[in-house]
């Protein structure tokens, strides 16, 4: 743990591995790189402390909070290069200028992380990990061009391609499963303009991509013959620091505006609500809390794919399942790679210990955790939903506040209700990160609310939806009504490398 004595922003914090062997890097530097030498995922030697007040973060707009958050773990970028990266980032490509939004309803505060590009939660971070990527690149005078290669359950697909598309010095390879995501997900995807974008299904899951994505990142060979080609492989997965570091800002920002509405004092605890697959969004809001954010638990949501619950009650990962396709498909999910993190940490930094869980979870499928780590675990509280709790809760909600949630927000909408039922706790109050749009899944979400869904096509559903709701269709819906389809590529996950390298003319 950090001392909060030497927290200062003027010393600078490092990068190291989860797996070790590696020397720490600068922040700017574990961006580029995205996954260390030996697939290990990059951690901050220590954890800053919020140096403002709550109070005094407040009164700040959301751009200022992001700075004020984000340059704590950033220190070798310069003021202006951070706020460059932020302005260009948070502008009028979101539909409120508050960025993020609280809505109340259901007894708890709604934090909804859907106003961007793409209509979920992961434009929050992929809206500014571009301008982050190529500042690095120019910080380290990287001249090679940046690849992103990308394993999408749906949501981060769309998002990375509306960040890097057309940025200069970049192109991106986006793998998502061809009959596993939504068809409003899929139509945004093979929809994606620019020159340097490419799009193809697998015919495998998200974790059969995510896996061969990562063994691109650490075979050796292939990147020798990419860096002869003047390329270099970057990541625009949860796995980045530069798509973590912005996610702890919006926690932030939802305490500071309870703050600022009166709905909580100062110092007060909160708990938080995280709708999980990958572990990358409520890692973040274990991070602020670890900065000093008064949080009292994480709970962490999980549809049937409940791989993280059994953890949490166990103690034992296990991803040897059946994996289930849910109407919550970003989080179908079998191996949670940001778990990673917390797994390191709970081990006391031990980057020798993760590594022989990693190593076990590859070779095994599981590992099980030590009783002191279990310790570590006392912040998170875990629960599932099965699909039809998850369509009761949408119901529910539209029923008595007249608001209509995704099917992953009802999962963490859900599983609220489980804790506060399995604990009592009904005074703490409670922030749900609502990730996505329930335009961007029309269908399960008219399907909970009881209406006709058969032989009607997702737009004729937005239409509909848009009647029930009185909430406007999204522009990023409308827009791809009339889109042509520009990328239908399919291959087998065993092919993934021989791809990529057509793409890029070797
Ligand atoms: C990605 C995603 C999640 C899961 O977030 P993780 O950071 O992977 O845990 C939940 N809901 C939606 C809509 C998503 O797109």
């Amino acid at each position: 743990m950090s001392n909060n004595s030497v927290s200062g922003s003027s010393a600078g914090i490092m990068y190291t591995s989860t797996r070790g062997g590696q020397e720490p890097v600068t922040a700017s530097m574990a961006i580029l790189k995205g996954l260390s030498d030996n697939g290990g995922l990059f951690v901050p030697t220590r954890i800053p402390r919020l140096e403002k007040s709550l109070s005094e973060l407040a009164g700040l707009s959301y751009q200022d909070l992001a700075y004020e958050v984000m340059r704590l773990y950033l220190t070798d970028f310069s003021e202006e290069e951070l706020r460059a990266c932020i302005r260009a980032a948070y502008d009028e490509k979101f539909d409120t200028p508050d960025i993020a939004s609280l809505h109340e309803a259901d007894g708890a505060w709604f934090l909804e992380l859907y106003h961007g590009a793409t209509i979920a939660f992961k434009d929050m971070a992929l809206s500014i990990l571009p301008h982050l990527m190529t500042t690095a690149a120019r910080k380290n005078k990287a001249d090679h061009e940046i690849v992103i290669l990308t394993a999408t359950s749906g949501d981060t697909g769309k998002a990375a391609l509306a960040g890097f598309a057309d940025v200069p010095g970049t192109r991106i390879v986006v793998f998502y499963p061809k009959y596993g995501v939504s068809p409003i997900q899929e139509k945004q995807m093979v929809t994606q303009k620019g020159a340097n974008t490419c799009v193809i299904g697998i015919t495998g899951n998200f974790d059969d991509a995510q896996t061969a994505v990562k063994k691109m990142f650490a075979d050796r060979e292939m990147g020798a013959v990419l860096d002869k080609a003047g390329f270099r492989f970057s990541s625009a997965n949860s796995i980045n620091i530069g798509r973590l570091v912005p996610q702890i800002v919006y926690y932030v920002y939802a305490y500071a505006r309870l703050l600022r509405d009166g709905v909580i004092r100062e110092g007060e605890e909160i708990n938080i609500t995280v709708p999980t697959g990958n572990f990358g969004n409520i890692l973040a809001a274990y991070y602020a809390k670890q900065m000093g954010l008064p949080v009292k638990k994480l709970i962490c949501a999980s549809n049937e794919n409940k791989v993280l619950f059994d953890f949490f009650t166990s103690g034992t990962y296990d991803r040897r399942r059946e994996f289930i396709l849910t109407s919550s498909p970003s989080m179908d999910i079998l191996i949670s790679s940001n778990l990673e993190r917390l797994i390191y940490k709970i081990a006391g930094e031990d980057a020798e210990a993760c590594a022989a869980f990693m190593a076990s979870l590859s070779s095994d499928g599981s590992y099980t955790i030590t009783e002191e780590m279990k310790k570590g675990l006392t912040d998170f509280y875990g629960n599932f939903l099965d699909e039809e709790e998850t369509a009761c809760v949408i119901a529910d909600i539209y029923a008595a506040d007249r608001y209509v949630i995704d099917p992953h927000t009802a999962v963490g909408a859900g599983v609220r209700r489980k804790y506060v039922e399995e604990t009592g706790d009904d005074a703490t109050k409670t922030v749900i990160a609502s990730t996505a749009s329930p335009y961007k899944f029309t269908r399960s979400v008219m399907r909970a609310l009881g209406e006709p869904v058969e032989g009607l096509d997702d737009f004729v559903l937005a239409d509909r939806l848009q009647e029930k709701s009185g909430v406007p269709i999204p522009e990023a819906v409308r827009s791809i009504l009339t889109a042509p389809v520009l990328h239908d590529q399919v291959v087998d996950p065993a092919d993934m490398p021989a791809a990529v390298l057509r793409f890029l003319g070797i």
